[in-house]
């Protein structure tokens, strides 16, 4: 299914385009900013079950390589497209850079519908996939790791079946694998840890209590389902709670554990006994101080963002809402926690993943916590202090950040040859 009425990837390059009325670079550079490097497109033959071949479309694009190698997960689903893989690599570019660790930015993804696939088919899409995008990825040039619809498992086959081409293992070609294969301890929660660390400032920058902060999370994949929790664990309440076929709802606040057992068995959030089932729009209406978007971007468009009431939203997707819907939000005062900041902890662990890889030393879960804090409060406060100083929202802020750092880089390395 291509993309809706608007390109995702039009939509990032506006706003790197707006953050430069702050920065003022040349323009050469605000092009290559906006312009991927490179885009590779492939076909993956997979033998299905019942005997048939069927062909799937896939890509890799490497968008930026000039902090360091290009960085970005790999996802399986229906909507990938050429325009959403190229947002999604230009959003990596930024994200690494608002946190400041040495990666470019990468994304890559594979039009499929994984909810319908066998895991054998899964497993002979996964190994095909990556032995067409060999030809770019290396531990030492562009890193994939794990996205929407794919996990621990599809990594443990990249790694096996890149390191099988080898001829000897080479644990550094994926991030997000197992921890047995030379995977961080932490990385699955990461990206939720992360996001709550930034929640937490900015509770106290807006000085709002955590106990009893209600928070709504739409999504109940990896990245959802960890917020939801750790935000219950600290004393949130978390009334409501949705996935793609529904949502449900608890003024008192829902069990995340109860719930996650029940979407493990059913197969869907709705139908938990201690809530009411409502549609997903539905729940957007519903007041809460905290919304957490942490399924696909355009989740939150020109068509919900109306009923939107809340006081802090949180980005667990990659541009879960669309510019229209991001400035009705703006209009409303909503404080803006962008993916770019918000959801970076995942990348930062995949980071300490593959320092660890390289060096063959590994961390336990205390040190990796600690780094994970500090790096997502220093960005945090650095994109505040912009936004604080330019008297800009915070995705603006972060994207000046971002964007300044890449094109530091870009003008220091020079035009080759
Ligand atoms: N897919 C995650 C993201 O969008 C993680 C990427 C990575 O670790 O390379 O940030």
């Amino acid at each position: 299914m291509p993309c809706p009425e608007v390109s995702f990837f039009k939509e990032v390059a506006t706003t790197i385009e707006h953050a430069n009325k702050y920065l003022n670079l040349p323009k050469s550079v605000i092009d290559r900013l906006t312009t991927p490097r490179r885009s590779l497109i492939v076909s993956v033959p997979v033998k299905m079950d019942d005997g048939r071949i069927e062909f799937f479309k896939g890509y890799r694009v490497q968008y930026d390589f000039a902090r360091g190698p290009a960085k970005g997960g790999i996802r399986y689903h229906p909507r990938v497209n050429l325009d959403e893989i190229t947002a999604l690599a230009a959003l990596m570019t930024l994200k690494c850079a608002v946190v400041d660790i040495p990666f470019g930015g990468a994304k890559g993804g594979v039009e499929c519908d994984p909810t319908v696939m066998s895991r054998d088919e899964i497993e002979r899409l996964t190994r095909r996939y990556a032995y067409e995008i060999a030809i770019l990825i290396g531990p030492e040039t562009d890193i994939p790791a794990p996205d929407v619809y794919t996990d621990e498992q599809i990594m443990a086959w990249v790694m096996d079946t890149y390191s099988m081409m080898k001829g000897y293992p080479v644990p550094g070609i994926v991030t997000g694998k197992p921890v047995s294969l030379g995977g961080s301890l932490g990385r699955t929660k990461a990206t939720s840890a992360g996001l709550v660390t930034t929640v937490l400032e900015t509770l106290k920058h807006l000085n709002i209590p955590l106990e009893g902060l209600t928070v709504t999370v739409l999504g109940f994949g990896k990245v959802g389902y960890h917020a939801a929790r750790i935000l219950h664990d600290k004393g949130a309440r978390v009334i409501g709670l949705a996935d793609s076929k529904g949502a449900i709802y608890n003024p008192q606040g829902l069990d995340i554990d109860a719930v996650s057992l029940h979407k493990n068995t059913t197969g869907a959030l709705s139908g938990f006994k201690e809530s009411e089932d409502l549609s997903v729009n539905e729940l957007l209406t519903i007041e809460c101080d905290c919304l957490i978007p942490a399924a696909l971007e355009g989740q939150i468009n020109a068509k919900n963002v109306g009923g939107i009431k809340t006081r802090i939203m949180a980005e667990g997707a990659n541009n879960p809402a669309t510019l229209e819907a991001d400035r009705v939000l703006k209009e409303k005062g909503v404080f803006l926690l962008p993916g770019v900041l918000a959801n970076a902890g995942g990348v930062v662990v995949s980071y300490f993943e593959w320092v660890q890889d390289l060096q063959r030393f590994f961390w336990n879960e205390s040190e990796i916590d600690t780094r994970l804090q500090s790096i997502m409060k220093k960005a945090f406060k650095e994109v505040l202090d912009i936004s604080l100083e330019k008297q800009v929202d915070m995705r603006t802020a972060a994207t000046v950040l971002g964007v300044k750092r890449v094109a530091e880089a870009v003008m220091i390395r020079g035009l080759y040859p």
